[in-house]
């Protein structure tokens, strides 16, 4: 018999990797996984983790890595070598630097190989087959990626040729549907799966108008820039200077948290409304335009008359009233991103 190997399963928690890991189970293999997040990723639970994939996991009895993209993923973002899909996703690269993770993990773990629940020809930038070989390739991953739900569509790779897995035990599904993988998942009474393909702000219309725009004004951009992209409405005053703006109570406490340099934060002395913060070199300059319009989104009963904003320098903490009209929707939606 075969000495049992251990492999590194690239988990999300959705239905395809769970599959995955269901079908290694007839495999003589040792299992652990790695799920990575990201700040792009919408379906993370609390404290850094994915529900999902820990629930997996957890009803496997398996080991779980939980990873996180860093700073270096933002270079990845800034300047993808191999191109953008329809948004400002740019899977491809992507793919290379959580597949150059995995290895390094691999490494680590003692682990002979890599499994994912890729799919051949599922989504359109980053899983046909040329792409997906050109991805394990330039990861240094070549012939160590095996995908048990397409691999008899692959070509073979090391795990197989040298018996670590029983090729006859793998698939052959390909394309968008996934009637196979749900009729498989009900035969083997698989139902802790969620959290499915789309999870990603770089694919979202308007988040990646707002990334666009950073790319375009700050290139040098950091986590917390990207963070803030995520709430409230944003404006673009000019090249240095942007206002953001609460849309609800918990976007309020949230914005409430940044203290991005240069800034002011503003509230309505007088009403309920957003807090909005109010960013970049050239804010002082604003001060009068980002009032109006905080004062806009808040419930000012009277708009004939002027309102009270409070400003606090968000860096020494002072703080004044100023008293403005408020703002007029021609006056400053050109600039909503
Ligand atoms: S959708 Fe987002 S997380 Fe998924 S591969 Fe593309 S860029 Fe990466």
């Amino acid at each position: 018999m075969t000495e049992k190997k251990k492999a590194l399963l690239l988990l999300s928690g959705g239905l395809d990797s769970t599959i995955a890991l269901v079908m290694m189970k007839e495999h003589n293999i040792e299992v652990e996984a790695v799920h990575f997040t990201s700040l792009f990723c919408t379906c993370g639970g609390k404290g850094g983790g994915c529900g999902p994939a820990s629930k997996v996991a957890e009803a496997a009895g398996i080991k779980l890595h939980i990873v996180g993209k860093g700073e270096d993923y933002l270079e990845v973002v800034k300047k993808p070598e191999h191109g953008r899909g329809s948004n400002m996703n740019m899977c491809i690269d992507c793919r290379i630097y959580a597949f150059r993770k995995a290895k390094e993990l691999m490494k680590k773990i003692g682990a002979s190989f890599i499994i994912t629940g890729e799919v051949v020809d599922q989504r359109p930038m980053s899983q046909h087959k040329k792409t997906m070989l050109l991805i394990e390739k330039e990861a240094g991953l070549k012939d160590l990626v095996l995908r048990p739900l397409c691999a008899l569509s692959m070509t073979e790779t090391i795990p197989e040729k040298e018996g670590w897995v029983d090729r006859a035990k793998l698939k052959n599904i390909s394309g968008r549907s996934r009637k196979e993988q749900l009729s498989f998942a009900e035969e083997k009474g698989v139902k802790d799966y969620s959290c499915p393909a789309g999870g990603c702000l770089l694919t979202d219309p308007q988040f990646a108008r707002r990334i666009k725009d950073l790319l375009e004004n700050k290139p040098e951009f950091d986590s917390k820039d990207v963070a803030l992209l995520k709430y409230g409405r944003h404006f673009r005053l000019d090249k240095d200077t942007k206002l953001v703006v609460g849309r609800n109570k918990a976007e309020n406490e949230v914005l409430e948290q940044f203290k991005p340099e240069k800034s002011y934060g503003l509230c309505l002395e007088d009403f309920n409304g957003p807090f909005s913060i109010l960013a970049g070199s050239n804010a002082g300059k604003y001060i009068e335009l980002a009032a109006g319009i905080t004062a806009r989104y808040g419930d000012v009963e009277d708009k004939s008359k002027k309102v009270r904003v409070s400003v606090k320098d968000l860096l020494t903490g002072n703080e004044r009233i100023v008293e403005v009209m408020t703002a007029k929707d021609a006056d400053f939606m050109g600039a909503l991103l």
